[in-house]
């Protein structure tokens, strides 16, 4: 059986279990099935398939039948340029998450810590853009902060990262001046709004806090004035219709200069605010 062929068959096989994106998905399995880069797929098309390979895409695709993100199944995300290790204990890193990235870097710092880490692919990317910063990672999930370690390992960050477990700060030593954050924001209520994909496979810890979906927003509030040096900055990833509820939280805790920023859909989707003070 030729490559083309096999992927002709789970394309159907995709497509009739509902999967949205049928084509391109199978098409990043094949080339997870084949060890190669999806760029190179093309190529490969015509060559037959391996006895191994078609083995790995059948269990490849029946764990995407299974709704089953691709992320999960392939191991990997590309995220600001750089490829993560996502597993189930973590989030699958987000496109609109690089726009956080992005506002993070507008401005030089030195001590960076991010809260609620995952993969680690926030603060990973941060260090990589700062070759002189430093920073610290924490999450709840020891198996989550065991992926992180492994991507700052990977991608050659690991000296200037620190990984910590804790429940927002209590654990987290020493100030920084800057505090990054993608926290769990869905409402309790739209859980069930989430695809199958997100809703069966991605940690819960890592979606919702519960109630309102506004509680780890509280407790960053609340936290994080004592951890920022003076005029440090808060860049905080959130969900479109919290922009308000998030800068009344910042401006009760004392921060000013609170922004929103948009993702490329138009959406609010970053605040960022300053602790005063230089
Ligand atoms: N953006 C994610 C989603 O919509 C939610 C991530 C989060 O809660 N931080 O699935």
């Amino acid at each position: 059986m030729k490559a083309q062929e096999a992927l002709i068959a789970a394309t159907r096989r995709l497509k009739e279990a509902g999967i949205e994106g049928a084509p391109g998905d199978a098409r990043r399995l094949l080339a997870h099935a084949l060890g190669i880069g999806p760029d190179r797929l093309t190529l490969a098309l015509h060559d037959p398939m391996p006895e191994d390979a078609i083995g790995r895409l059948d269990l490849a695709i029946a764990a995407r039948e299974a709704h089953q993100p691709v992320a999960q199944i392939t191991g990997k995300r590309l995220f600001w340029g750089h490829e993560f290790r996502v597993t189930r204990d973590t989030l699958d890193p987000r496109p609109e998450t690089e726009i956080l990235v992005q506002v993070a870097l507008e401005r030089p710092f030195v001590h960076v810590l991010d809260l609620g880490t995952g993969t680690g692919c926030i603060l990973i990317s941060l260090l990589k853009s700062m070759p002189f910063a430093a920073g610290t990672g924490m999450d709840l999930s020891p198996a989550a902060l065991d992926v992180a370690r492994e991507n700052a390992t990977a991608l050659g960050v690991v000296k200037r990262a620190k990984f910590q477990q804790s429940d927002w700060f209590s654990a987290v030593p020493g100030r920084f001046d800057l505090i990054v954050s993608n926290p769990p924001y869905i409402a309790q209520a739209e859980m069930d709004g989430l695809s199958r994909d997100v809703r069966e496979w991605e940690p819960h810890s890592a979606l919702t806090p519960g109630g309102d979906g506004l509680d780890a927003y509280r407790a960053i509030a609340r936290g994080a004035p004592a951890r920022l040096m003076a005029g440090g900055r808060i860049v905080l990833e959130i969900g479109p219709t919290q922009a308000a509820a998030v800068t009344d939280l910042l401006a009760e805790q004392g921060f000013e200069q609170i922004e929103t920023r948009k993702d490329l859909d138009g959406r609010d989707r970053v605040i960022l605010a300053h602790k005063p003070g230089k």
